[in-house]
Parts: C-alpha cells; structure tokens; sequence
C-alpha cells in the first residue's frame, strides 16, 4: 500500500485527538451537544486554516493535508463534522469574492476569531433539484431583501457568517434554469432577530443542523459574491472541495471500524479460541479493508486533481461514493464482529456507525453520483 500523505500532519493530528477519547464524544451525543472544546483545539492548532493561502493567515496548503487531517480525526473516533466547513466554505470567497472581500474576511476566518461554517443551499420543497429553490433575494437600494426557507443547515447556530444561494431571478424569466441564482454572505450575528430564526433539528446523530427560516433579512448588496445571477456555478466549485473532503473523512471512519474489528477480533475468545481465527469473521474484515483501500486511491486521486486545478467533478463524485460505501460496509461488518458488545455506547462502534450512514445522502445522495456518471461521462440518455 502506498505511503499516507502528510505523515506529521498525521502524527500531531492522532496526538490531539488523543485527548478527546470515545467518553468525551459519548457525553455530548447523549445530549446532542456542540464539540466547542474540540473545535477550539483544532483551531487554535491551525488545523482549520490549511486551505487558507498564506498571504490571508493560513498555511497555504494544498487539499490533501486537509484531507490527511480529516481522515486522522475520523480514524482515532472523533468526528470532523462539527467544523470540517470552516476549512473550505471560505473557497467561496478566495475564489470568487472580490479583494476587498478577501481582505476583509479571510484574515479573522484563518485566526478562527470569524467563523465561516455554514452553507445554506438545501431547501425543503426542492431537494436535490437545486435550481428550483425558492428562497428569494430581491434588491432594495443598497441591500437585498431575503425571504424563504432551507433545511438542514448544519452549524448555523455556530456560524459567524454563512454562505447562502439564494434566487434573484425567477427560474422562469432566465435562459438556463441554473441562471438567476446569486450567493450572499450573511452575517448571522446581525441576521438572527432581524429576519433570520434558527430552528434546530434532531437527528439520529450529532450534527448541529437546522432550519432556517427568512423574512425579510436584509443583507447588504456589497455582501454579494461574485456577479449577480451566477452563483450556482460558484457553489458548484466549492462542492468539489466538499466531496473530496468529506470522503476522507469516510476513509477515517473506515479504517477506526477496521481497526477496532481487527484488535477485538483477535482478542475475544469463544469456543476455546480468538473469534478472529474463524474466517467467517476475517474475510469480512479483509473485504472491508480492499474496498476501503481502492476508495482511498480514489479519494488521492480527486484531491490530486484538485490541487492542480483540473477539472474532478466525476471524480469527487465518484471519491465521495466509494468512500461512503466502504465506511457502511466497514460500519456495518464492526458491529458484526464486536456482536452484542457494538450496540454498547461505551465501544463507540453503534455511535460511528449512526454517523458514517450520514454520508450516502448528504452532501449528495449516490442516486445523483450515479445518474452523474451515467449520463455526463457515459452519455446515457437524460432521466432529468
Ligand atoms: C445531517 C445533514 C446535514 C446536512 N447539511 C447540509 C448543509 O449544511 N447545507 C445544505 O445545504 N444541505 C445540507 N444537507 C442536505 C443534504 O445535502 C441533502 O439531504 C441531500 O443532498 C439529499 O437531498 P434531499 O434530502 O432533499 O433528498 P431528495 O432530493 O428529496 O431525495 C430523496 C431521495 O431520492 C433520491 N432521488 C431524488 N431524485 C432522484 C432521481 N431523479 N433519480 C433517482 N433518485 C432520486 C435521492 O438520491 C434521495 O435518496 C444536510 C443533510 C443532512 C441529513
């Protein structure tokens, strides 16, 4: 197997992580807690600001030492979800923001002292079909006027800033329906009151989403990124970053599911000998183990792309979805071999295993990699 990637990274990555063992994340998912003492370790080691070029604050790297830190923190038992956005939601803005923009943000977002973690697309009535949202921002003078509805914001509520698409022309009076659709950054600290309510929402893991709702938010004009009627395109480069990422985070999971199963499995005796002998039981862990190792040359083979600006749209895709499947499969293969003992909070098997299923639906479901594939590289007829 090739040699990881950013072995020091890796290194301090497990030492930190080290100090926030299963019973730290097992006391905050009882109760659906934010991580802000994780968080702020992370942040204050730098560890968020990899992506941002230097000249910002950051350190300027290239997406893969963002990825060797989300699989290290996936791979001891943590979980990156609770900030992984702050790392690349602000591409948004380095790619497409204006300098005065980038000056005025980048600097506090690297520090940490601005948090930029939310990113509001998603909505309840359009689902994946994204260019049928329905949230409309329309101009006043020098501010738009924002009113509607998304779903499933994850982090809203410890967000300073947030990256929100929104329509400012009817999908119906444009040319292409991806047209019309424009990205404001909101500033939640002014927001929430003044036309923003956050509502939390529970799910079976602990992931800080929420509903917003908007009525009349006023966002200043000079918060647009970018040009008017094009910021689906821009969302569009940043979710390229977002799959890579997050599929190495389904690599960490992966591997922590695999390591565990090995260790019990060659610890726990039954009918006179280790469990891990019987290779109804070994087979699995080493299936497991080939399915995640291609996913992961899938995942350095997108990052790769990535950082030497080429097109990877397929192969985000394709990284995200391998990588998802093989974290469930891991997931699922864990639980088998631990038996009865991984349903029990205290092995934190049940508790991965709830928070690697996130990953076949969200940021995409494999429905839409799929017919991706088949229709943009395989050119299959159109379904949609
Ligand atoms: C915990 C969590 C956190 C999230 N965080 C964020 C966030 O921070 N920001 C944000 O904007 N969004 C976020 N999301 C939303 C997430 O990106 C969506 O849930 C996901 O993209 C799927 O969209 P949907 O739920 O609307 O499903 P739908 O679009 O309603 O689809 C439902 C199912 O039908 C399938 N399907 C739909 N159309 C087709 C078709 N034509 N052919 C075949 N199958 C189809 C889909 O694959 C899916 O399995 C989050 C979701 C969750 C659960």
């Amino acid at each position: 197997m090739p040699e990881a990637s950013h072995p020091e990274i890796r290194e301090s990555v497990r030492r930190l992580c080290a100090d926030f063992p299963g019973s730290y994340w097992q006391a905050l998912d009882r109760d659906r807690i934010y991580p802000t003492e994780f968080v702020r370790t992370l942040t204050s080691s730098g560890f968020l600001s990899v992506l941002v070029p230097e000249e910002f604050g950051g350190a300027g790297l290239g997406l893969s030492a963002a990825t060797a830190i989300l699989e290290e923190i996936h791979r001891s038992g943590c979980n990156g979800g609770a900030c992984h956005a702050q790392m690349y939601t602000m591409g948004t803005i380095l790619k497409h923001g204006s300098a005065e923009q980038k000056q005025r943000y980048l600097p506090g977002i690297a520090s940490g002292e601005l948090r930029l973690q939310a990113f509001g697309v998603t909505e309840p009535t359009s689902g994946t079909d994204t260019t049928r949202i329905k949230t409309f921002a329309r101009r006043d003078g020098d501010d738009y006027v924002v009113s509607g509805q998304k779903i499933w914001i994850s982090r809203a509520e410890h967000s300073d800033l947030m990256v929100l698409l929104v329509r400012t022309t009817p999908r119906d009076q444009v040319a292409k329906s991806s047209d019309g659709m424009s990205v404001l950054l909101v500033d939640m600290r002014e927001a929430v009151g003044n036309g923003l309510t956050i509502r939390p929402v529970r799910t079976m893991l602990n992931h800080a989403t929420t509903e917003l709702f908007f009525d009349d938010l006023r966002v200043p004009a000079a918060n647009l990124i970018g040009e008017e009627g094009k910021g689906f395109k821009y969302i569009l480069d940043g979710m390229n970053a977002e799959r890579i990422l997050i599929a190495s985070e389904c690599i960490g999971d992966g591997r922590f599911f695999i390591d565990r199963a090995s260790a019990y499995a060659s610890g726990r005796e039954v009918f006179g000998r280790p469990i891990g002998e019987n290779q109804g039981i070994q087979f699995p862990i080493a299936r497991a183990h080939v399915q995640l190792s291609a996913a992961a040359a899938m995942v350095d083979q997108a990052a790769a792309m990535f950082e030497a600006g080429e097109p990877c749209g397929t192969e985000a895709n394709m990284a995200k979805m391998l990588a998802s499947e093989a974290s469930w499969y891991a997931a699922d293969m864990c639980i088998q071999t631990h038996g009865g003992f991984g349903f029990a909070e205290e092995y934190d098997i049940e508790r991965k295993f709830r928070e690697t299923r996130l990953y076949q639906v969200a940021p995409i479901s494999t429905n839409l990699i799929l017919s991706h594939v088949a229709t943009h590289v395989l050119k299959l007829p159109k379904s949609f």
